[in-house]
This record gives structure tokens, C-alpha cells and sequence, in this order.
């Protein structure tokens, strides 16, 4: 196989685990355009503008360098030379990235960035939301992964360790929350693109859903 894998679908799905299960076996790059938009939200906390100052968002996003590797293994994601790969899966940058993410300005730069990235590899499998609409609407394969929403929770959960039901509800309700925010948005990212093959995980382990996705891809 060679050329693009577009991997798009809400959170939860277990969309990074796949992404990644199906890069190792195709002998592909991998690129993570939400660890993107994570990256660009530690920018704009650390400059400590208001999240609903799209402007002053923008401008920050446009003055910070934002590296990702695509290689396989170690993910490194730096914000002007710093390594904030742990922190962009914290908290504090969970709750802001819908609100930077919207910003047109933030996504039309890191889009650019995305195609460059691509541009750059022979064989990449690139996982987030808008890649099959936007960023590369001529991919080779483009996959929509799906689950239903208590199953998305559940795994949210068991990557937490989270146990207690009113926590997991908790999480339920902040996966509907960014879902409700991320498709709110004119660019709605969140619908598959019309030639997307649906994969419905909820049924289906992590591994099936990889062999499903490598399957079609050397078909
Ligand atoms: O995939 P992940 O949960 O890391 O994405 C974090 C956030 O980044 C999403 O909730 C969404 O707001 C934004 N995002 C996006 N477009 C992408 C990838 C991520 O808007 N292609």
C-alpha cells in the first residue's frame, strides 16, 4: 500500500490506538493532527489570552513553532522547542482545544502545516477529524471510526482507571460536550466524508478494527 489513510471520527473510538496499529503494519508515518491542536491550545494558555478572543487566539497559534514527529514509536510534540507531550493530554488543555480548534485562522495554519507533513511521506496514516473532508480529500483510503456513546465512556474510563459511575457519566457528558462543540462549527468536522467506509467499533476490538483497516487498504 502506498499513499494516505484517513482516519476521522469523534473521541473515544479509539481512534489513536488504531491509527497507530495500522501505521505499524502498513510501514507507514503516522501523524496526530489533534496532538496539533493540543499543541496550539499550550501556546495560547501559556500566553494567557481569553479563549473566546479568537483574534488574540490566532495571534499566538501564528507566533508559535509547532513540531510533531510522524515517525513510528515515541510520539514528540514540541511548542517553540519545548516538549509538552505530556501536557497536552492533561486536563487543562482537554477542556480549552474545542475553543482554540474553532478559531478559522488557527485551523486554515495548521491545515497548511498538515498538507506540508503529508506532502513529506510516501505512506501515512493521518488521524483526526476533518482529514477525509479537508485536509486531504483525495486520500487513497478514508476511514470514519464510530462507537456508541456509552461505549466511548467505558473506554475513556479504563485508559483513566476510572471506576466510579457518577465519574463515568462525568466523562460521558464531556465527550458529548466536545462532540456538541466540535459539530457546531460551520466546517462541522464531525460527519464522515461521502466516499468515508463507517467502521463501527463498538462490537469490534481494537485489533479487529486495525486488521479491518489493513485490509481494505491492500485490497
Ligand atoms: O483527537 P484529539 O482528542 O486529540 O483532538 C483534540 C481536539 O482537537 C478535538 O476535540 C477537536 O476539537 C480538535 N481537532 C480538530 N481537528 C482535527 C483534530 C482535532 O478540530 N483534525
Amino acid at each position: 500500500f502506498r499513499g494516505a489513510v484517513t482516519l476521522d471520527g469523534p473521541s473515544g473510538t479509539g481512534k489513536s490506538t488504531v491509527a497507530r496499529g495500522v501505521a505499524a503494519r502498513l510501514g507507514a508515518a503516522y501523524l496526530d493532527t489533534g496532538a496539533m491542536y493540543r499543541a496550539a491550545t499550550v501556546a495560547v494558555l501559556d500566553a494567557g489570552v481569553e479563549l473566546d478572543d479568537a483574534e488574540a487566539v490566532a495571534r499566538v497559534v501564528a507566533g508559535a513553532r509547532i513540531t510533531v514527529g510522524t515517525g513510528a514509536g515515541i510520539e514528540r510534540v514540541e511548542v517553540d522547542g519545548v516538549d509538552v507531550a505530556v501536557r497536552i493530554r492533561g486536563a487543562e488543555v482537554t477542556r480549552a482545544v474545542s475553543a482554540v480548534s474553532a478559531v478559522p485562522a488557527v485551523r486554515r495554519q495548521l491545515v497548511a502545516q498538515q498538507r506540508d507533513l503529508v506532502g513529506a511521506a510516501d505512506t501515512v496514516v493521518v488521524e483526526g477529524r476533518d482529514i477525509g473532508t479537508v485536509v486531504l480529500p483525495d486520500a487513497t483510503l478514508k476511514i470514519y471510526l464510530t462507537a456508541a456513546p456509552e461505549v466511548r465512556a467505558q473506554r475513556r474510563a479504563g485508559q483513566l482507571g476510572v471506576t466510579d459511575p457518577a465519574q463515568i457519566d462525568a466523562l460521558a457528558a464531556d465527550l458529548r460536550r466536545r462532540d456538541e462543540y466540535d459539530s457546531s462549527r460551520a466546517d462541522s468536522p464531525l460527519r464522515p466524508a461521502a466516499d468515508a467506509v463507517v467502521v463501527d467499533s463498538s462490537e469490534l476490538s481494537q485489533q479487529a478494527v486495525v486488521d479491518r483497516i489493513v485490509a481494505l487498504a491492500e485490497a
